[in-house]
């Protein structure tokens, strides 16, 4: 996998927030998948309609399988809270390479998902919330990183 990093400048957090893909990314995906995957993973103060975060397709290879992308953290946040956002952002960007949703955010593993189910009924926020959590945790445990887990619910 190949990661360019915009809008950090401190050396340290760069490569905190590049392992930190890189052990999600391991834990989500084959690596044979992985390996064919680039990402452009940009900080920024404020991102459009005030999310955390955003993954979109940036380009698909000649099997028309998405393999390049595009992740948007939004860094005006405490850095526990962009770690699990970017671990929410890699379970889509998982979703998108193996195919379980389109560009088009209609279909899930290949069914027909109505525009009127509501954000938290969709299933792939349901399984991109519900695995940043233990993505966040492990990458901490493994790093050895003391962030503290707070009872505090996300709130997007
Ligand atoms: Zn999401």
């Amino acid at each position: 996998m190949i990661v360019d990093i915009y809008g950090i400048q401190k050396k340290r957090d760069r490569v905190i927030f590049e392992d930190a893909l890189d052990f999600y990314m391991m834990l989500l995906l084959p690596r044979r998948i992985s390996r064919g995957i680039q990402v452009d993973l940009s900080f920024k103060k404020k991102l459009d309609d005030n999310v955390d975060g955003w993954c979109s397709v940036a380009g698909y290879n000649t099997c028309k399988k998405a393999r390049e992308f595009e992740i948007e953290i939004c860094k005006n946040r405490s850095m526990r809270y962009q770690l699990m956002t970017l671990a929410h952002e890699a379970v889509h960007l998982k979703q998108y390479a193996l195919g379980e949703i389109t560009e088009d955010m209609d279909t899930w593993k290949g069914r027909r998902i109505p525009s009127s189910t509501d954000y938290y009924d969709s299933p792939w926020e349901i399984e991109a919330h519900g695995r940043e959590k233990g993505l966040y945790v492990r990458f901490c445990e493994m790093y050895g990183l003391k962030f503290p887990i707070t009872t505090q619910e996300r709130d997007t």
